[in-house]
């Protein structure tokens, strides 16, 4: 087949695009990929009732995405189901992370751990949780005489401020939270990335390709005049690390306020509004103007309320009377998906 030679004269390549072009090419794609397609980070919210499931919400479940990662937090019942209806990657969940073992925080466990049985799942489950769970899940196991195909490796954590989990982009730790069992929240930080090369200094400087990554790292580059151009002119910095907190369930307490300190979103417990403030007490739970007040106090870029107790079915004054203490209060629905960082 032969097209239309002036066509193909256009379409063709333009050999002589020096080596360096084709560096600033590689850099500017980088470049463009990377401040608009940053690494997925949203959560998810399964039910964000407390204690009780009501007609309208179920309890405790989130499912955070981060990259290619599925990490669900608490699992409350039905929360499979909602992974279902919501069409969430429910089979691609590696690691989850349990609170307390109050009910209306990991009911739903068993029954997602008895589907991922039956449907095959062959790949490693990993569960951190306050201990006792082990044991729970095992008994139920025991008692319909199965065993799991697949392995679940369960991680006992006694103490905040651990790190429990990282790779390559993202670290866990733990936060140690005030409510009557031992209970703990978990902050999920993304690691800084390195900055970007300057293209413009690339191509004024004739920087060759082997020093990129020294100067990504923070070195300062030497020309061939001995000329040292400082590394703040070579680079364009990374954008800021993101960061999401689980803080649920907990009384008001400021113990874990140092390591919530301007995340992007934090999640909070506020389970009353503030005139049922002595109850909120005596069960160890926050009101909206508590969760509030720890969102300001720790200078969070974003809060979003859940755990609402079942005696509530308007929601409205949950949103007023949270955002008379810290304006940029959401509240959690179901089904409701929220990007970290977003509103940043
Ligand atoms: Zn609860
Ligand atoms: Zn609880």
């Amino acid at each position: 087949m032969h097209g239309n030679p002036a066509k193909l004269e256009k379409l063709s390549i333009p050999w002589h695009i020096s080596a360096n072009n084709i560096i600033f090419l590689i850099f500017e794609c980088n470049r463009i990929f990377y401040l608009f397609m940053r690494k997925l980070f949203q959560t998810h919210i399964l039910g964000c009732s407390a204690a009780t499931p009501t007609s309208l919400r179920h309890t405790t479940a989130q499912l955070l995405q981060y990259h290619n990662k599925n990490f669900l937090l608490d699992c409350a019942e039905g929360a499979q189901k909602q992974l279902r209806r919501l069409r969430l990657p429910m089979m691609k969940i590696d690691h989850i992370f349990i609170s307390h073992l109050h009910g209306d925080h990991y009911l739903g466990l068993p029954g997602l751990l008895f589907s991922y049985h039956l449907l095959g799942r062959d790949r490693k489950l990993h569960i951190y949780s306050p201990p006792g769970l082990q044991e729970i899940i095992e008994l139920q196991f025991k008692a319909s005489k199965h065993v799991p195909a697949y392995i679940i490796e369960f991680h006992e954590i006694t103490e905040g401020k651990q790190i429990i989990y990282e790779d390559k982009h993202l670290s866990v730790e733990t936060m140690e939270m005030w409510h009557r069992l031992p209970t703990f929240g978990y902050l999920f930080r993304e690691k800084p990335a390195l900055p970007n090369m300057s293209k413009e200094a690339i191509a004024l400087y004739d920087i060759p390709v082997e020093q990129i990554n020294n100067i990504k790292a923070g070195k300062d580059f030497t020309t061939p005049q001995g000329e040292v151009i400082p590394n703040e002119k070579l680079i364009t910095p990374a954008p800021l690390p993101r960061s999401f907190a689980f803080c649920s369930d907990t009384g008001y307490t400021e113990q874990y306020l140092e390591q919530i300190s301007g995340v992007d979103l934090l999640y909070h417990e506020a389970t009353f509004l503030q005139d049922k403030a002595a109850i909120a007490r005596e069960k160890t739970h926050c009101t909206t103007f508590e969760a509030a007040t720890i969102a300001a106090k720790a200078q969070v870029k974003q809060l979003m309320l859940g755990h609402y107790s079942a005696r509530y079915d308007d929601m409205a004054l949950f949103e007023k009377e949270a955002r008379s203490v810290f304006p940029n209060t959401l509240l959690a629905q179901e089904g409701m998906k929220i990007v970290v960082g977003e509103d940043s």
